[in-house]
């Protein structure tokens, strides 16, 4: 049985509908790419799993309705979000904004850094004073810090230096594969993505059109669908 399942899913902004049929299923431990061009509904997605945008069709979460519940709730329900742009409290340094996301359960502090030795060396630092990479790890550490049983990165590596976001797909194969968390993965390279991820959704504009594992993702499917 599936973690997350999402089933006939749309969503809009406004009178602008960005969703029309998102499929999407996410298993215990799996790590499942969401693929798809600029602008055909990967955030969108997201923000729908967390409610931070009304959506219509099935979405479940370890058996839990997720329509009926508010963002919140959804939080504690066991998804963390790492969101496009990082959004980390700029005037808190590392610590605070570590345990300002604190629930009880296996990741702390001290796991985090571990996980992120760089955040050990700055936590006493304002976030604001970190460099992008710093700044993406401590948006994964604070999700982490939540105790989520499924972690959503968007754009995980959007916009950082090659050497570190080696460091960030080696946290998330770490998380993977040591942690057993389940993740579900929006980002520009599609080699790391196949590297790291079980599976893929490819949706276009707001429709899911191709699922499968990622030996299955070929060639043409990423033409057709990724323009690549
Ligand atoms: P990107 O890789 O560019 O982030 P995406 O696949 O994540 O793309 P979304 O951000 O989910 O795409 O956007 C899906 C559609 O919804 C697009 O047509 C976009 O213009 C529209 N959209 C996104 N955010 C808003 C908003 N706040 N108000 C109105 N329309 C929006």
């Amino acid at each position: 049985m599936s973690l997350l399942s999402l089933s006939n899913v749309a969503a809009s902004y406004g009178a602008s509908q960005a969703l029309f049929s998102i499929e999407l299923q996410i298993g215990e431990g799996e790590c499942v790419a969401l693929m798809g061009r600029n602008g055909m509904g990967k955030t969108t997605t997201v923000k729908a799993i967390c409610r931070m945008i009304p959506a219509s069709g099935t979405l479940r979460f370890a058996g839990q309705d997720l329509t009926r519940l508010t963002s919140d709730q959804v939080a504690r329900l066991g998804i963390g979000l790492v969101p496009e742009g990082r959004r980390c409290f700029a005037d808190l340094t590392v610590s605070e904004n570590l345990i300002v996301s604190a629930r009880k359960g296996p990741w702390d502090i001290d796991r985090v850094t571990r996980l992120f030795p760089r955040l050990k060396e700055r936590q006493g630092q304002r976030a604001s004073s970190l460099s992008g990479g710093e700044q993406q790890m401590l948006a994964i550490g604070r999700a982490l810090m939540t105790n989520p049983r499924l972690l959503l990165l968007d754009e995980a590596t959007e916009g950082l230096a090659p050497v570190v976001r080696q460091e960030i797909w080696t946290a998330i194969d770490e998380l993977k594969s040591g942690a057993g968390l389940a993740i579900l993965v929006i980002d520009k390279s599609i080699q790391e993505l196949r590297k790291v991820c079980d599976r893929a959704t490819i949706i276009e504009r707001g429709r899911t059109v191709w699922t499968g594992t990622m030996p299955e993702l070929s060639r043409a499917h990423s033409e057709r669908h990724l323009g690549v």
